[in-house]
Formats: C-alpha cells, sequence, structure tokens
C-alpha cells in the first residue's frame, strides 16, 4: 500500500494571480476530498507575508491543508546550499551564478545561520498560523550537511527535497523534449534516514512545471507510468507541485490531478494523504528502512 502526497511549492509567494490560484486550487482538491502540503515561504523575498496570503493560508489550514516550511526568504536559489540537479537542469545559469558568488555565499552554510534561518521561519509560523512545523524543504533543492544538523537541532527531523526524476522538466527548451521516464540510482526510491537522522522522503517529479500544459497528456501518461512504478517500490510517493505552474495552466494541474487519481485507485489499496499526517501517524518513520547515500561535499 502507497501513501500518494501532493506537496506544492512556493506558497506566500508572488501576487494576487499565486494567491488566487492558491486558493482556486485549494477548494479543487477539497472538492476531490484530497489535502496537500504546501510548502510555504514564511519570510518571501525578505518582507512579511502579505495580508491576502495569511487570508488564503489559514482558509487552506482550517479546510485541512498542510502547512510546512519552505525556507525563511527564498531570496535565491541558493539559501541552504549550492545548487542542486535537478534545479540546475530548469536553470544551467545557477552553476555559473553559484560558481561567481562562492565566496558570499559559503559563509552561509554553517549550523549557527541556518539554524537562526530556520528558527526565524518556525516563529513566523506559529504566531501567523498557529502552526508548528515538522518537515523543512530547502528552495531549489539547495541543501548542506550543515542545513541537517540545523534541522535536528530545532526538532524538525523531516524533510524533503531529493528527486526521484526530473524527466518532468525535459520539456524546457534547453532539454531533450523527451518524456520517457527516467528515474535516478543514486538515492532511495523510498523514504530514507539521511544526514543527522533527518528522514528524507523523495519527490517522485513534476508534472505541472510552467510549458507542461502544452503537452497535457504527455504529461498525465508520464504521471501514470510514474504512479504504476512507485507502489511497487515505495510505501511513500510524494508529487511536487509549484504554485506558478498551477497558475500556469490551472486546466492542466486539475487534469493531472483527476489522472493520477484514477491511476492510482486503479493500481488497487493505495490512499492520499499529506506528509504532515504522515509524520504524525507514524507512517513515514515507517517507510524508512533505509539509509541514504553520503552525497553533500558542502
Ligand atoms: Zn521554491
Amino acid at each position: 500500500m502507497t501513501d500518494f502526497v501532493w506537496s506544492i511549492d512556493d506558497a506566500g509567494m508572488g501576487g494576487e494571480v499565486l494567491v488566487e490560484a492558491t486558493r482556486r486550487f485549494a477548494r479543487f482538491l477539497g472538492g476531490r476530498s484530497l489535502a496537500a502540503t504546501w510548502l510555504v515561504v514564511p519570510k518571501p523575498g525578505g518582507q512579511p507575508l502579505s495580508a491576502e496570503w495569511l487570508e488564503v493560508l489559514r482558509e487552506a489550514r482550517d479546510a485541512g491543508h498542510d502547512l510546512q516550511l519552505h525556507g525563511l526568504t527564498h531570496a535565491d536559489c541558493f539559501e541552504f546550499g549550492p545548487p542542486a540537479w535537478p534545479a540546475t537542469a530548469i536553470r544551467p545559469a545557477f552553476l555559473e551564478e553559484f560558481a561567481q558568488r562562492r565566496e558570499e555565499l559559503l559563509p552561509r552554510y554553517t549550523v549557527a545561520n541556518l539554524r537562526a534561518h530556520i528558527e526565524e521561519g518556525m516563529e513566523i509560523f506559529q504566531r501567523e498560523l498557529a502552526i508548528e512545523p515538522v518537515l523543512f524543504r530547502a528552495p531549489c533543492g539547495a541543501i548542506s550537511q550543515a542545513m541537517f544538523n540545523a534541522l535536528a537541532a530545532v526538532g524538525i527531523g523531516y524533510h524533503s527535497c531529493q528527486y526521484i526524476s526530473g524527466t518532468g522538466y525535459e520539456h524546457l527548451p534547453h532539454n531533450s523534449g523527451d518524456l520517457t521516464p527516467v528515474w535516478t540510482d543514486d538515492i532511495p526510491h523510498r523514504p530514507y534516514g539521511w544526514y543527522a537522522d533527518v528522514i528524507e522522503a523523495p519527490i517522485l517529479n513534476e508534472y505541472t512545471w510552467r510549458g507542461a500544459g502544452m503537452r497535457s497528456a504527455e504529461f498525465i501518461h508520464l504521471a501514470r507510468q510514474d504512479v504504476a512504478r512507485i507502489v511497487t517500490e515505495s510505501p511513500v510517493a510524494v508529487i511536487l507541485m509549484h504554485t506558478h505552474g498551477i497558475a500556469d495552466d490551472f486546466e492542466h494541474a486539475c487534469r493531472l490531478v483527476d489522472g493520477v487519481v484514477e491511476q492510482v485507485k486503479g493500481l488497487g489499496d493505495h490512499r492520499f494523504a499529506t506528509l504532515g499526517e504522515l509524520i504524525a501517524s507514524g507512517a513515514l518513520d515507517a517507510a524508512a528502512t533505509v539509509t541514504g547515500p553520503d552525497l553533500l561535499t558542502i
């Protein structure tokens, strides 16, 4: 039995279009008796969450959605570590930008500094949303060993940013255009114990990045293939979306959800849950029966 999770990044960032897309999509999911884990940026671009975002986030919380931490400011893509795949496949210039700013950026990655950033985000969650976050997702998948030590120090034992497949970005103009599923074997395909004993819940793939709606049927086919395979390999499967991807083609995002739900139901006794629910029930701990590889040099 596999628990499927809808995880949606970058809530809190951007203006009215993204606020409205978030409200509409949270209601769409609710209409399907689904709830998502929304990864919220607590201090977007260094500014307080807007009144409009706070309203929609509280509405989502009260409707049963799960809100967890997505960095602190997300002001650039190097907040908690150097650039990582597949962000580098979405925007190859990250590598050059990091190389140019290396002397400025490397001193960020100390336990004390990153801990202060995480604690500030937790305080904002508690004050504005009355939520104690239990899971963290670093912006752009940019992580460091210091980040995991900082998470453990503040009592956050769960993280989710490593990808099993990045095929969902192959439609971008600088990539291959080939949506044949490709999975990495660099990480386990199920949740695993990782640095500082933080449990990593890997991301299966993303099917709604900007432009995906232009090839909607192919992306739904890709998702169905990934779903059929992951139920044979993991008790937990985390699907990624972004608020701006949903806003880019709202109808595609809805079709994708319906296509995945149909596939999941057709494959047997599988369920949908939020990461918060899986953590509270112990299911995520129980799923993490393996240890992750030592991949991080910083
Ligand atoms: Zn993000």
